[in-house]
């Protein structure tokens, strides 16, 4: 493996696929695992997590040799570049990677690292538990009863950065073929316009719904619910809900029921071991995770709809500083948290790193390191559960003692070695 600026280390071992068909990885006892600390608050809670992984690894009998590499900030301080080639190139050959929040500029500027970090290495399931851990304060009066998983589709939509500046000869280029030739005149207003496009692809939806029930099979979840507005969008996101039950109904036989046939046949009698797939309208969905918390378990979605729900949901578990999530594609995962890079507190060992904490040990499961994942869990809610929180935390609580993003890493480190 040649790289440019990076330095593989000499110990440890890449993971590697054993079988391209069933797309299975071995997982050495010793990997090598690519980390980006990312931009703004990445400084902080990158090295603050990686320490945490690292003794919760070593506490199971295992090890890391991390690979630091580097975007953003950090890429363009050693490359010159935002995306260098060599991180693309080493989160995709050692295949499972974590990494901070990297900054996007609005508006103007270079396009998002992230969209195409995910979109080049067609990370295309970006997932995001929401539970509550004890002690934490939430702004709802059960936070308990938050316990989903939202599947967003990460590689199109909106999002895919198809779009047009206003004010452009492109831009008027696009005008014209949807006036003229599509036939929609009248539909744009006169004057400058910006114009996006929105792909929802059979593939694109397929693979990510298929992803979410298999996760709700393999974890004893209830029901999967796909969440679209295809009462509007017909032909992009109510298509995705008709791919959808395409999936339900044609590829899992008895594990899996719509609720549609649940109705016409069992009176909305449930039976037991079953999966229900079920579809809510994306703006009823937002309500739901507030109203009727406990009646929903796994969200399939697309890109945007999947941003703003998995952030609804965050904020009823504490927030943004709690909130992992994790990228997945075939026999690859990058875990990342949801947060982004809070420039206004970067470099001030300040902020919460357990949402990167616990990206790390989304990891680990993905991994099989399931002894590690729980030790780092358990870790993480018996020092909040003491009181020993960051300022995010401390300000909402009586009595609890504010601690530095890397104290409270300690604080986890010395857990994890007291319950190993
Ligand atoms: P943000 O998540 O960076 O910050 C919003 C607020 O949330 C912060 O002001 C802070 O109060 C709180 N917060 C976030 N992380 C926290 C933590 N670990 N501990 C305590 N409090 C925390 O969102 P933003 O301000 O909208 O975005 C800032 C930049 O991050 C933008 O450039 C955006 O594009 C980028 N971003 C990146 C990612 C990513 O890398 N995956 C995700 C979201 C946003």
């Amino acid at each position: 493996m040649e790289y440019d600026k990076i330095e593989v280390p000499d110990e440890g071992e890449p993971i590697e696929v054993v079988d391209e068909e069933r797309i299975e990885l071995d997982i050495p006892d010793h990997p090598i695992i690519p980390i980006l600390h990312g931009d703004g608050i990445g400084v902080d809670v990158g090295p603050a997590a990686q320490t945490v992984l690292e003794t919760a690894a070593r506490a199971t009998g295992r090890d890391i040799s991390w690979l630091r590499v580097y975007a953003g900030e950090s890429g363009r301080e050693k490359y010159d570049e935002n995306l260098p080639e060599d991180t693309v190139k080493a989160i995709k050959e050692f295949r499972v990677a974590i990494k901070g929040p990297l900054t996007t500029p609005v508006g103007s500027g270079y396009r998002s690292l992230n969209v195409a970090l995910r979109q080049r290495l067609d990370f295309y399931a970006n997932v995001r538990p929401t539970y509550h851990l004890e002690g934490v304060p939430s702004p709802v009066s059960k936070p308990e009863e938050m316990d989903m998983v939202t599947f967003r589709e990460n590689t199109e939509d909106l999002y895919a950065g198809i779009e047009w500046e206003e004010g452009t000869d492109e831009v008027e280029q696009v005008r014209e073929f949807v006036e003229d030739e599509m036939g929609f005149d009248d539909t744009f207003h006169e004057g400058p316009v910006g114009i996006g496009v929105k792909p929802i692809s059979e593939k694109g939806t397929k693979r990510l719904v298929r992803r979410a029930i298999d996760y709700a099979l393999e974890h004893d979840r209830d029901s999967v619910t796909l969440v679209h507005k295809g009462n509007i969008m017909k032909f992009t996101e109510g298509q995705f809900r008709d791919w959808g039950y395409e999936v339900a109904r044609e590829e899992y036989g008895d594990e899996v029921i719509t609720e549609d046939t649940l109705w016409e046949e069992r009176d909305g009698e449930t039976p037991e071991d079953v999966l229900v797939v079920n579809d809510r309208i994306a703006d009823n969905m937002l309500q739901q995770v507030l109203t009727r918390t406990t009646q929903y378990d796994v969200l399939a979605t697309m890109n945007l709809n999947g941003d703003y729900i998995s952030d609804a949901c965050g904020a009823q578990i504490g927030g943004l500083g709690i909130a992992p999530g994790a990228n997945f594609g075939d026999a690859r995962c990058l875990a990342e948290p949801v947060h982004g890079s809070a420039p206004k507190y970067a470099g001030q060992d300040k902020v919460n790193p357990t949402a990167m904490i616990l990206s790390g040990e989304m990891m680990f499961d993905y991994l099989g390191w399931t002894d590690a994942a729980n030790l780092v869990r358990d870790a993480v809610e018996a020092t909040i559960a003491a009181g020993e929180v960051t300022y995010d935390l401390e300000r909402n609580l009586e009595d609890a003692e504010k601690l530095g993003t890397s104290e409270f890493a300690d604080a986890v480190v010395g857990r994890i070695e007291q319950l190993a």
